[in-house]
Order: structure tokens, then sequence, then C-alpha cells
């Protein structure tokens, strides 16, 4: 195995990875290497999808502050974000907006030339900047052009990153990574390593995450002793467009659109009458679930798909054309639908995982020299339910700040002495897999079952019977899966990757499963039927999975309540 020798490896290269890769080149100046290695090119991140804005609070002085992004955050998470981490990250938001504007980042801008920002769901003031309705893309070309400035940063592009490599004492020693161009696998000897490798992705069919968005930064952190937080916590965006599950931005509403049913009523006026159409996101989806399930919403014949619609029409036609631009380009190519004159068919869409690697108020795991940010993390200030232009900022922010201690840390440490077992080990993995006999069971078809069994037990509603049956779906599903390729070629085996990526799925899956099961209350986008109140005496507090002999062991960590007491979520 080929040995890279680097001081700090960011295994990922969204907004979390680059932005992380910048600070740690920065803080440790021209001689600390930094290795970024993704598994797509940089600008294929699925970062590159954000769509409507990155939240901060710029204009204190107009009527927004700190206090008020920090109650929303926290009332929008169901009181389960951890108020410490929430203070710091509305404190820091706004640093991120400028560095970025220094950097080049073409914001929108408002007639006084000021950065122009705009309402999201459950922000309780206009603080999301964006730049049309394509912000993950023009902050990624920022970060990634930033990124080449640097002579310090090399990226490992079209690298399947699989195991996390520590010395006997526990420290970190770097990552194996998959060289899918050339079939063989290199060894990223680091002193100090940053996991920003995204959500657990599409584990569901209908899911506006790119194909390559798999848990598999998830599923290496669990397998190296590292435990997941909050994974019960899957977030359905109310808005994807019916059938393909393409993102339609809450920005939409946040312009003024309005969610409608069969009968053609304004319904979110029932469920949240004073933000209505611009309540959380867990709220809407719900709400829209509910009209749906009481036969108040349409069907897609050719998918089975129901719905409701999304109204645009009453929006003016161009502030469509100038802000939504990306919008109104998707309805038209994909549904021949102008949302100038047609509204649009919605439905909830599986698009943000609030659990994640566990990681403190810094970012760092409980391996010394490891850090995990973005959505890979869970640190936590999203809670039971994440308000949108939230995630984009979350990423800046625990960049920067992971970026920093990282680069700290490599400097201050020397090489790392690697487990050898575990680079053996990981060889004859990915080799076993590669020459071993072709698998019985089609990796694609497991795939496929496992994505339906997510939807049919783990949706917007959760019920104890239904989810103990799509708990034992997946095991079965898992002790049936066999880790082997019927492509033995070595360059661009996508099979092979393909079949690592599942076995992450089906790993992270189960996780799922058990923590909402084990979770006996409703909180943010975690609700269960037969349990729909939450119970703070028994679960104010976040669920850990932790790595066993047998498997694995619930463990939990108290949330952190500086200045909010629980209270009714009102919207
Ligand atoms: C359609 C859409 C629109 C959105 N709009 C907004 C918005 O307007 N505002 C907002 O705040 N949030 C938005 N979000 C959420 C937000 O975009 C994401 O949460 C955020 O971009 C995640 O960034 P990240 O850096 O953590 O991960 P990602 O951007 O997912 O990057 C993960 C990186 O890890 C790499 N990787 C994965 N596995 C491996 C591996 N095994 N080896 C090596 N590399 C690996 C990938 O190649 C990629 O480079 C949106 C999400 C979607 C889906």
């Amino acid at each position: 195995m080929e040995v890279i020798d680097c001081d700090v490896v960011v295994v990922g290269s969204g907004l979390a990875g680059l932005r992380a890769a910048i600070e740690a080149a920065r803080v440790g100046g021209p001689k600390l290497r930094v290795a970024v290695v993704t598994k797509t090119q940089p600008m294929r991140s699925h970062s590159v999808s954000a769509e409507g804005g990155t939240a901060a609070v710029l204009y204190p002085e107009e009527g927004d502050s700190f206090e008020s992004h920090m109650w929303d955050t926290v009332k929008g998470s169901d009181f389960l974000a951890d108020q410490d981490a929430v203070e710091l990250f509305v404190r820091e938001a706004p640093k991120e907006i400028i560095q970025l504007e220094h950097w080049g980042m073409p914001w929108a801008r408002r007639e006084d030339g000021k950065i122009a920002q705009r309402y999201f769901g459950g922000q309780s003031y206009p603080r999301a900047c964006f730049a049309e309705d394509r912000v993950g893309f023009f902050e990624m070309s920022t970060l990634y052009t930033t990124c080449l400035r640097h002579d310090n940063i090399e990226f490992y592009d079209e690298r399947c990153a699989t195991a996390i490599v520590h010395e006997d004492g526990g420290r970190f020693a770097g990552v194996v990574a998959y060289d899918i161009k050339s079939g063989d696998l290199e060894y990223f000897r680091a002193k100090a390593g940053i996991i920003a490798t995204g959500g657990a992705g599409r584990l569901y069919p209908f899911a506006s995450f790119g194909h390559s968005s798999t848990p598999d930064g998830l599923a290496m952190a669990f397998r190296a002793g590292i435990p997941l937080k909050d994974m019960e916590f899957v977030q359905f965006h109310p808005t994807g467009l019916v059938p393909s599950g393409i993102l339609i931005t809450e920005a939409s509403r946040g312009e003024g659109g309005i969610l409608r049913n069969s009968k053609g009523e304004r319904f979110m006026e029932r469920y949240a009458p004073k933000m209505k159409d611009l309540a959380p996101r867990d709220i809407v989806s719900r709400s829209i679930m509910t009209e749906i399930r009481e036969g108040r919403g349409f069907k897609d014949e050719e998918s089975g798909y129901e719905y409701v619609l999304l109204d645009l029409t009453v929006i003016e036609p161009e502030k469509i054309v100038k802000r939504l631009t990306s919008i109104r380009e998707i309805c038209l190519k994909m549904r021949g639908i102008d949302p100038i004159s047609e509204p649009i068919p919605v439905r909830p869409v599986a698009h943000y995982y609030m659990g994640g690697i566990d990681v403190n108020i810094s970012g760092a795991t409980e391996m010394p020299g490891l850090w995990a940010a973005g959505e890979a993390a869970c640190v936590s200030i999203n809670g039971a339910n994440r308000l949108g232009s939230n995630s984009t900022t979350e990423c800046l922010v625990w960049g920067r700040i992971t970026g920093a201690e990282a680069a700290r840390f490599a400097m201050s440490h020397d090489d790392p002495d690697p487990t050898m077992a575990t680079l053996q080990q990981e060889e004859k993995r990915i080799y076993d897999v590669l020459l071993g006999p072709a698998p019985r069971v089609d990796p694609y078809d497991v795939k496929a079952e496992l994505q339906k069994t997510m939807e049919e037990h783990f949706h917007v509603f959760r019920e104890k019977g239904s989810m103990e049956e799509g708990l034992r779906k997946i095991r079965k599903l898992r002790s049936e899966f066999e880790m082997g390729v019927v492509d033995k070629s070595r360059r661009y085996n996508t099979n092979l990757v393909h079949v690592l990526e599942v076995d992450a799925m089906l790993a992270v899956s189960e996780l799922i499963g058990a923590a909402a099961l084990h979770r006996t209350e409703s909180r943010g986008a975690h609700y269960r039927v037969d349990a729909p109140k939450r119970d703070d005496a028994s679960w104010l507090k976040h669920i850990l999975l932790r790595k066993t002999a047998e498997g694995f062991a619930f463990d939990y960590k108290p949330v952190v309540i500086t200045k909010y007491q629980p209270q009714e979520r009102v919207y």
C-alpha cells in the first residue's frame, strides 16, 4: 500500500471540508501539508446543490439579534440542541459571511448595496444570505478557488476513504483510501484528521441528495470505535418535486409561496396559525402528510406518490425569474411546469440528518487527533430538527474551528505510529471483495430494498410495530448481503465503490432504526404515533450508539441548557 505523508488529512470536499482545509493551511502556515481526500471531484460535492441561503445575523441595528437567532434554533431543535454550541454558532456566523465576501462570494444585494437576506422556515427574521437560489454553488466555487491559492493544500480526488487508522494507544494516525482511478489502496499518514463526508445521504428512495451521498464517513467512524449521536432524527424537507425528489427550496416559501391541498385550501393556516407555510420543516412535513392521509392530496399515477401543491403564482413573476432562477428552470425541465403560471407538485423528501459523529463544541471526536465537521458531525446545534439555512453556516463555522484545531494539534505532535493490523485488515477487506467470488445477491437490489424499507418504516410518521418490522428487514438484508463484485477490473471499478457504499448504508440504517425504536417519545422530526408527546422527564438527552463486540450499545449525553428551558413549541 502506497504511503502518502501529510500533516492534516481532510476527508470530504464539501463546504465543511473546503473551509477546514483553508483554515488548517492558514493556521499551520506554508510548511503544514494539508491533504483533501475526496470521493468526487470537489465541485461535484453535494454542497454544490444547496439552494436557498446561509443564515447569519448581519444587521442588529435593523432589528435582528443573536438572541433571536439562538432562540429560533433552540426552539426549532425541539430543545435538544446544545445551547452553548448554538450560542457559539450564532456569534461566529456573521464572520463567515464576511469572510466569504472577502474571498469573492457574489452575495445578492439590497438597493443600498448591503448583503440581501430573506426568510427561511422557522427563522423569525429574514436572515438567510443568498446568491440567486444557487448559494451552494457560489459558496463552493469561492472556497475551492481559495483552496487553489494555497500551495500547501493538495487535492486527492476520486479517492474513496474506507478506514480510519489509529495508533495502539488510540491516537489518530490517518486514513486508508481506495483510488477509484487506478484501483490502488493508499494510506494517508497524518498527525490530525477531519471527517467531513456529509450526512447519511440516500438511505431513502425519494431523497434530495446526490447519488454519491452515502454514510461512508459515519460507518467508518463507528467501525473505529467513535460513537454516533442523535441518529433517529432524519429531516424530511416539505417540498421535494414529484416524482424526482429534486428539492424546491424553502426560499420559495420565503419569497411568498403557499402550500395548497386538493381543495385549494392554504392548509398551513390550521397547523401553524402564525408562521403558516414558514413553520419549521418537521411541522410542515407532518402537516402535508396529514393532509395526504386524510384524503386532501393528489396522486401521481406513474410513481404512485401522493402530493400537495406549492403555489408560486402568487409571487411577482420578476421575483421568480431573479431570485428563484434554478427552481423555475428545474420545474420547466423536469415537469414542463412554469411556476409563474402553474403550481408545483411536492411531497416531503429525505433531506438532512441531524445526527452524526459525536463531537464536542470544538468538533473533536473521542479519538485524539480526529475532528468531524459539517453534516457528518453532530455537535449538536440542530437537535431534533434543523432550521433551514443553518446547515451551510454550520459547515463554515465548524469547518473553520476544526481546521484550526487540527492544524494546532499537528504542529505540536510527532508523526503517528499506526497499528499495522488495521492497515493489513483493510487491505485484506478490500482485496477480498475485489478478488473473491461474485456475490449471490445483487447489491443494487439490496440498496433498492433498503431504501424502500426506510421509506415504509422510518418516514415522517413512525410506529413501534412498523419500526420493529423495518429493523427486522434491515437486519435480514444485512445478513444476506455479500461483500463481492461482479466487475473485477481495477480502473474506475464503480461496482466496488457501490458495494462499499451499500455496506455503509446497511450499517447506518440499522443504527437509525435502533435509535428510533429506543426513543419512546415524539420530538422534532422523530414523530411516533404510539408516543405522540414530547417526554422531557425521560428523553431530554442525546442517544449515543457505541460499537461493542455484539454490535452496539446505547449511551447517553445530557443536553446543554444555558438559557432556555424547554417549553411548548407553538408557531
Ligand atoms: C438540494 C439541497 C439544497 C440545500 N439547500 C440548503 C440551503 O439553502 N441552506 C443550507 O443551510 N443548507 C442547505 N442544504 C443542506 C446543506 O447543503 C448540506 O447539509 C451541506 O452542504 C453538507 O455539507 P458537507 O460539507 O457536510 O458535506 P457534503 O457537501 O455532502 O460533502 C461531503 C464530501 O465528502 C466526500 N465523501 C463522502 N464519502 C467519502 C469517502 N468515503 N471518501 C472520500 N470522500 C468522501 C464527498 O465526495 C463530498 O466531497 C441543502 C441540501 C440539499 C440536498
